[in-house]
């Protein structure tokens, strides 16, 4: 692996970061530099030039409706870059807005139609309130281990999974795509959606390891990683899921 660098594609890192977001890159940083694996985050911002086949994987964070639509409109015309790639394996994590705009299409609260690039049988319109607290999931859409994942919600969105579409994870806690039919976000190849912030990957390092691995595994590279203890991410885990377990927002 002497000269391999794992790049990481930062999609819109200013516009697209809420609670905690940018955690995930953080996350996915240290687990990869932790099996002494070159690692390298490039910023794409709207209209930046990106060396596409440079990169291993990509992540994109959640955002308000306001910069949903500051960003839409670029982020629709990197598909002919991302999609193929995405459909040939290349790894996605997409947070909440990122996840809205992967689907058909996002309507945002005031009404605004932004297509998405439609990657992911999902479309998304306006609730009739918003979804705010802990979510604690049993991942089924992919093989994890352990299967649980837990995060923070919130989104003003609803999410509807199409005929083609996997969820990623049934809820036990909380909302997910729509507070009804149980599910919680959409995984299709590599690509996954969630709503999960919180951040995310800090608290399901099983889920960042799998996200490198697919990376690695994309590049042509040697995808066995190292364990690496985990206590202290395994202790944060469990107390978000003994928190939501003592609250109130049981499915
Ligand atoms: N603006 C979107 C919504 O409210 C996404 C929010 C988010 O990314 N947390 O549904």
């Amino acid at each position: 692996m002497e000269d391999f660098v794992l790049r990481i594609g930062h999609l819109y890192p200013e516009q697209m970061n809420l609670y905690g977001d940018r955690g995930n890159v953080l996350a996915l940083v240290r687990r990869i530099q932790w099996r002494r694996i070159a690692v390298e985050v490039v910023a794409i911002d709207a209209g930046s030039q990106v060396d596409w086949d440079s990169l291993a994987m990509v992540f994109m964070g959640g955002g308000e409706d306001s910069h949903q639509v500051h960003i839409a409109q670029d982020f629709l015309d990197r598909g002919p870059d991302l999609l193929p790639r995405i459909s040939q394996g290349m790894p996605m994590l997409a947070i909440c807005g990122a996840y809205q705009l992967l689907g058909s299409e996002y309507v945002t609260n005031d009404g605004k139609h932004l297509p998405g690039l439609g990657f992911l049988d999902v479309r998304t319109e306006p609730g009739k309130s918003r979804q705010i607290g802990d979510v604690v999931c049993q991942v089924e859409g992919v093989s994890l281990s352990p299967s649980t994942l837990v995060g923070f919600e919130n989104h003003g969105g609803m999410t509807t999974l199409g005929r083609e579409a996997t969820a990623l994870a049934r809820v036990h806690t909380g909302s997910g795509n729509n507070g009804m039919d149980g599910t919680e976000g959409a995984v299709r190849q590599h690509v996954i959606g969630t709503y999960l912030h919180g951040s995310l990957l800090p608290k399901n390092p099983h889920l960042a390891d799998l996200l490198i691995r697919w990376a690695l595994e994309y590049r042509g590279q040697d995808a066995v990683l190292p364990e690496l203890s985990d206590v202290w991410e395994g202790e944060a885990h469990q107390a978000m899921v003994n928190r939501a377990n003592g609250s109130r927002r049981h499915r």
